[in-house]
């Protein structure tokens, strides 16, 4: 071999996402960066029971991600390690779906974390699924369960014929077992728009969601928060297909409020892929993004003190966490 000059290789950088600019002041690309991490949220795998029209998850019953065991012992792992972590958020899919996903709750709660799960209401009617009020009831999780509108109609045209029907019962046993009564058992209903539109307000949602299935259907719940469509996997290729989706973004990013930052799920929680790799948020996961570069990318052995105060990857999809009232796990933030 001669002594050549070693070739260098210059990469561009790639040009901030127009969320970052809007982040940032005068045309800078600005930053997003996380608090503590407080919750460790794990999706369990894309399979579900339903394959709903605004899935983000491209969930459905022919998918075939499921968390494997290593994984599951790691999430498992770094709750034990870390009482910091204050909540488990378990998502999928159909979380409950997983072989292994009332050993996790069981666990979690011996570790005295508080456990959350997203719960679609009509896999209740799956096999072997009939006791999950009661094991939702007997672990005290908070049950956060899918219902995009209180009238059959609108649900139905989201998530298919039939599934109203079904979570108005799966509704009914939830409060049979104790749920939504003011008693600790809590039920929270998660409504997101039916189609290409921002939430309507919080509180007036709740309100009349209220009173419609008390009236209708004597259910009680504890609170409902409103999620904003992200334009990513299903409900982004819905746009595409229906030639809505620079009128969706450019509808998001006209309502982008400032006031939204400070609240954005992103910054206190860490999300774990059913393979393992680890992700600022679940949105971020579906486009596997990763976290920044020289933060740990897995969940086996991770330390989640190294994920304090870290950078937030972020893009244009952000918008629709920070449109109007924002969205995050939590609902509405301002
Ligand atoms: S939105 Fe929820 S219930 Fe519907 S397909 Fe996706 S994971 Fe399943
Ligand atoms: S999609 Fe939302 S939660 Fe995820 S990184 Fe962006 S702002 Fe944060």
């Amino acid at each position: 071999m001669t002594g050549a000059a070693p070739l260098r290789i210059l990469r561009e950088e790639p040009a901030p996402s127009r969320f970052a600019r809007r982040l940032g002041s005068g045309g800078a690309a600005g930053e997003l960066r996380a608090g503590s991490v407080r919750t460790l949220q794990v999706n369990v795998g894309k399979r579900c029971n339903q394959a709903c029209r605004h899935c983000h998850v491209d969930a459905s019953p022919t998918r075939t991600e499921v968390m494997p065991d290593d994984v599951v012992d790691a999430c498992l792992d770094v709750l034990a390690r870390h009482p910091e972590l204050a909540t488990l958020d378990v998502t999928g899919g159909a979380p409950e779906l997983h072989p292994r996903f009332r050993e996790m709750v069981v666990r979690a709660r011996e570790l005295g974390r508080s456990v959350i799960v997203r719960h679609n209401l009509t896999v209740q009617f799956e096999a072997g699924q009939a006791d999950l009020p009661a094991f939702f009831a007997g672990h005290a999780c908070e049950v956060v369960c899918s219902l995009p509108h209180y009238t059959e109609d609108a649900t139905d045209r989201q998530r298919g014929r039939g599934v109203y029907e079904k979570s108005v019962e799966g509704l009914r046993r939830l409060n049979a077992a104790g749920y939504g009564r003011g008693d600790g058992l809590v039920l929270t209903l998660v409504a997101n728009p039916v189609g290409a539109f921002l939430p309507p307000k919080q509180e007036d949602l709740e309100r009349d969601t209220r009173e419609y299935l008390a009236a209708r259907h004597g259910i009680a719940f504890d609170r409902l928060i409103t999620i904003t469509n992200m334009p990513i996997a299903r409900f982004g290729d819905w746009l595409r297909r229906a030639g809505r989706h620079d009128e969706y973004m450019e509808r998001l990013q006209a309502a982008y409020n400032p006031a939204t930052v400070e609240g954005l799920m992103c910054r206190s929680l860490v999300s774990v892929e059913w393979n393992g790799r680890l992700h600022d948020c679940d949105f971020n996961q579906m486009l596997e993004m990763g976290l920044a570069h020289g933060l740990p990318q897995r969940v086996h052995g991770l330390d989640v003190r190294m994920l304090a105060g870290r950078e937030i990857l972020v893009g244009d999809h952000c918008f629709g966490c920070t449109a109007g009232a924002g969205s995050s796990c939590g609902g509405a933030i301002a």
